[in-house]
C-alpha cells in the first residue's frame, strides 16, 4: 500500500486542520495509507512518534478546529542538508515517499530542496551503512506537493491562501467593535494588523471597513505622507466624522525604506498644535491567527486536499513540484518553484485592482 505523508509548517493558518482532515480522508479513499507528520519538519527530523499513521476517524471535527491539531514549527535542522538526511532516513524508515506540505513560501521552498537532493542523501544513506541498496529500491523518487497555508495572502499564483479570509473576517470584526467606543468618545485608533511584507489583509481590511487611511509594505508613502493623512482625517472630521481609523500593517514603509510605526502615527494624530485627537494604538496581534476557520477556508482547505493527494499520486520524477492554487474560482497545480520567485518580484496587493479608488468612496470625495 503506498503511504501519504501530511504535514503543517511554518506559520499556522485557520483552514490547515481543514487540510489534514481532507488529505487524510483522500488518502485512504484512494487506498492509501495515511500519515502526519507532527510538529513541521521538527518532526521529520526527529521521526518516532512524531510520524503517526492516522485513521478516517482520526480527523473527525478537525473542519471546525482553529490552528493545527497536530503541531507545527520552526526548524532549524531541516535547513541544513544535515538535518534533511535525517528526515530522508526518517520517511524511508516509514515507508512514506509522497508528502504533501501545507506551509507558507519558506515550508515550501525547503520542500522542493528536499525533493532535489532526494537521490543524493539516498545515496549517501547507502554509502554510509544505513540502508542496503534493496531497502531503498521502492523510494527512489520523493513526490512532494504544496498547499499554501498563510493568513497573509503572500503567495503570487493563487487568488487566496488558506487562512487569509478568515483572517481577514477577524480584522473587520474586530474594527467594527473598536469602532464603536471610537465614535462613543470621538477618538482616533491606530489599529496595527499582520503583514511584514504583504499589505492584503490592511488593504482589504480597510476597504471592508471603510478606514480613514492605511499604511501597507508594497506602497511606500511619500514624503508627505504626514500632511496626506492629516488632511484627509481633517476632511473626515469636519463632516462630522466621530471616528478615525488607520490601519497599519507591520511592515509599513515610507520612500526612503523607513519602517512607520504605529507610534508615529498616533503621535501625529494626537499632536496638539494639529488634530489633537485622542489617540489608542491597539495592535491586533494573534488574535489575527486564532479561532476557526471562515467557510471559506473550510472549503479551500477541503478542495485543495482532495486535489493535493491526486496531484501527489500522479506526479512523476519528470513534473517540477506544484502547489495547489485557486484562480477564478478553479482549484490547479502550478509549479511550485516560479510562484515563490514571482512572490519575490511583484507586490501581490496592489497588483490586484484599483484600490485607491475603492479606499476613496470614503465620506470626503463624494460629499465635496
Ligand atoms: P513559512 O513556511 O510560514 O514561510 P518559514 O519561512 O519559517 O515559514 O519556514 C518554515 C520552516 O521551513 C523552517 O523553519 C525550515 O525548517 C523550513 N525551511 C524554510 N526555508 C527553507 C529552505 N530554504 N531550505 C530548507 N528548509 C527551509
Amino acid at each position: 500500500k503506498k503511504r501519504v505523508a501530511i504535514m503543517t509548517s511554518g506559520g499556522d493558518s485557520p483552514g490547515m486542520n481543514g487540510v489534514v482532515r481532507a488529505c487524510v480522508r483522500m488518502a485512504i479513499h484512494m487506498g492509501c495509507d495515511a500519515y502526519c507528520i507532527y510538529e513541521g519538519y521538527e518532526g521529520l527530523v526527529c521521526g518516532g512518534d512524531l510520524i503517526r499513521k492516522m485513521e478516517w476517524h482520526d480527523v473527525r471535527g478537525w473542519l471546525s478546529e482553529g490552528g493545527t491539531l497536530i503541531g507545527t514549527a520552526r526548524c532549524m535542522a531541516f535547513y541544513e542538508r544535515a538535518g534533511r538526511l535525517t528526515a530522508a532516513k526518517n520517511m524511508i524508515l516509514n515507508g512514506i515517499d509522497a508528502l504533501i506540505i501545507c506551509g507558507g513560501d519558506g515550508s515550501l521552498t525547503g520542500a522542493d530542496r528536499f525533493r532535489a537532493e532526494w537521490p543524493s542523501l539516498l545515496e549517501e544513506l547507502v554509502s554510509t551503512g544505513v540502508f542496503k541498496a534493496d531497502q531503498i529500491a521502492p523510494y527512489q523518487h520523493l513526490n512532494i506537493v504544496g498547499l499554501v497555508g498563510s493568513i497573509d495572502n503572500d503567495l503570487s499564483g493563487t487568488d487566496a491562501t488558506i487562512g487569509c479570509y478568515s483572517a481577514l473576517a477577524r480584522i473587520c470584526y474586530c474594527i467594527d467593535l473598536i469602532e464603536a467606543t471610537a465614535s462613543s468618545h470621538s477618538r482616533a485608533f491606530v489599529i496595527e494588523v499582520m503583514g511584514r511584507h504583504c499589505g492584503w489583509l490592511a488593504l482589504m481590511a480597510g476597504v471592508a471597513t471603510g478606514a480613514d487611511f492605511i499604511f501597507i509594505p508594497e506602497k511606500p508613502r511619500e514624503d508627505n505622507w504626514k500632511e496626506e493623512m492629516c488632511g484627509i482625517v481633517h476632511q473626515h472630521r469636519k463632516l462630522g466624522k466621530r471616528k478615525t481609523i488607520v490601519i497599519i500593517a507591520e511592515g509599513a514603509l515610507d520612500r526612503e525604506g523607513n519602517k512607520i510605526t504605529p507610534e508615529m502615527v498616533k503621535d501625529l494624530l494626537a499632536d496638539k498644535d494639529g488634530l489633537s485627537l485622542d489617540t489608542r494604538i491597539t495592535t491586533l496581534g494573534h488574535v489575527q491567527r486564532g479561532g476557526t476557520a471562515v467557510a471559506y477556508d473550510r472549503m479551500l482547505a477541503t478542495l485543495q486536499g482532495v486535489e493535493a493527494v491526486k496531484a501527489v499520486l500522479e506526479a512523476t520524477p519528470d513534473t517540477p513540484t506544484c502547489f495547489i492554487a485557486i484562480n477564478e474560482n478553479k482549484i490547479i497545480r502550478k509549479p511550485l518553484v516560479q510562484a515563490v520567485l514571482d512572490t519575490k518580484e511583484v507586490a501581490k496587493a496592489i497588483q490586484r485592482q484599483d484600490f485607491d479608488l475603492a479606499m476613496s468612496l470614503r465620506d470626503t470625495e463624494f460629499t465635496e
